[in-house]
């Protein structure tokens, strides 16, 4: 098993493809929030509830760089919704990081714990900064300071981080040794996806990944298509991205074509995507990568293909070129990566389109596991992990399923009705204290 954590590893920050179009990513997610809210005859008490976030926190965060000159950097952690129980979410690092993205990203992690029935509510968290130009002792500094900063926040009852973009295992590292500093007890549950031997679990790594493949395999039943038969598409070769590609290949697809920052690597045949990793690990970057033509991330997504995994960003399906997209199932790796305007486009194509909200939240299932694992102090076989995993995101894409087909929505409907059900059922239970 592998323990050593190299920070320059994963932690390079990759633009977006560069389609410009932006969306206000929170008003993204409230349209589809909307629709579903709609169907679902939610009262406006409990629409406004559920729309507003809990907490909204901006720090500065002010570090001696390298060089010997003081740079201020902006914090951010909004904690959306915490009805079903702690607040749990990821914690990004780049430059273009903003309080409206951050929100919007905590409510997509309120809408995923509810979607795989996960006891954890909604956040998220930021730094304005680009991993990629920053030291590694600038990047502790970053990520110890942004910690103590949290103190308030953070907690194994109250808001869990985890890895997102430009954030890694080592980075989960200094947060939980941080926060275990200030608490004066090693809180190991405090972050998850940190390293396996200071609390880590097994196949969280690679969970969403995993997740990406189980619910893709899901839909392709659905369709009658063989894996075998199947030509699918990822674009974005991170984390997300290319266990997706490694796993839908060892499925038996056959991966025709990738991306990152550097372009579309293509080839009708197949490309070899443990190459491409061997490749990236070397190399950082696939540019260059043998065995494929190069195209731009546009034609990437405009491929002729069965299944399309944007595993990048947010906003890179826009109204612009959904209609030139010719998968049969689009699995959203990224969060958000489908603006809300490309939406019914995508519908009116007949393309099945597994939401971010199911797509993705492996990772917050395998998080969830971490979390009870350190609670307990007792550590599970990858088995166990993958099973349970496995067993999660099946029942979760089937309820999805079928309550799309009862509401007559899309997947992507169907999965906000879900998770809007789940939590507006839970508040009035709880009840408004006051
Ligand atoms: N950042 C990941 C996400 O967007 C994981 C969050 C977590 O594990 O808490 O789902």
């Amino acid at each position: 098993m592998d323990h050593q954590v190299n920070v320059n590893d994963t932690l390079s920050y990759q633009e977006p493809a560069p389609i410009k179009d932006k969306e206000n990513p929170f008003e993204s997610m409230m349209e589809r929030f909307d629709v579903a809210a709609e169907m679902l005859g939610l009262e406006r008490g409990v629409y406004e509830y559920l729309k507003t976030p809990v907490k909204q926190v901006i720090v500065s965060i002010p570090i001696q760089m390298d060089n010997g000159e003081v740079e201020i950097f902006e914090g951010y952690r909004v904690i959306h919704n915490d009805i079903l129980g702690p607040s749990k979410g990821g914690l990004r690092f780049a430059p273009d990081v903003n309080l409206d993205e951050i929100k919007a990203l905590a409510a997509w992690m309120t809408w995923k714990c509810a979607v795989v029935n996960i006891p954890f509510g909604g956040a998220k968290g930021g730094v304005r900064c680009d991993p990629s130009k920053l030291t590694p002792v600038e990047l502790e500094k970053i990520t110890r300071r942004y910690t103590a900063n949290m103190l308030d926040i953070f907690g194994e009852d109250r808001d869990i981080p985890a890895p997102d973009m430009g954030t890694n295992e080592q980075v989960m590292a200094w947060i939980m040794d941080t926060y275990s500093m200030h608490m004066k007890r090693t809180a190991t549950a405090v972050v998850t996806g940190k390293p396996l031997i200071i609390g880590g679990s097994v196949g969280r790594r690679e969970a969403t990944g995993r997740g990406v493949m189980i619910v893709t395999l899901g839909a392709m039943e659905k369709l009658g298509m063989k894996p075998k038969e199947t030509s699918v598409v990822v674009q974005g070769f991170g984390n997300v991205g290319s266990i997706s590609a490694q796993l839908v290949q060892q499925q038996g697809c056959n991966v025709i074509g990738i991306g990152d920052v550097t372009g579309g690597y293509y080839n009708k045949k197949g490309l070899d995507v443990e190459k491409a990793i061997e490749w990236v690990r070397k190399h950082k970057v696939l540019n260059g990568f043998p065995g494929a033509e190069k195209i731009t991330q546009a034609e990437l997504l405009e491929l002729e293909c069965d299944v399309l995994v944007p595993a990048a960003k947010e906003d890179q399906i826009t109204p612009k070129n959904a209609g030139k997209i010719k998968a049969k199932i689009i699995c959203e790796g990224a969060n958000g990566p489908t603006m809300a305007k490309a939406d019914p486009i995508l519908r009116d194509k007949g393309i099945v389109v597994i939401p971010d909200i199911l797509a993705n939240a492996g990772g917050v299932t395998v998080s969830y596991f971490e979390w009870v694992q350190d609670r307990v102090g007792y550590f599970w076989s990858i088995e166990r992990v993958n099973r349970r995993l496995e067993r999660m995101m099946k029942n979760a894409f089937e309820a999805v399923y079928s309550t799309a087909e009862h509401y007559k929505v899309s997947l992507r409907i169907g999965a906000y009705i879900i998770a809007i059900d789940k939590v507006a059922r839970t508040l009035k239970l709880r009840g408004i204290y006051a």
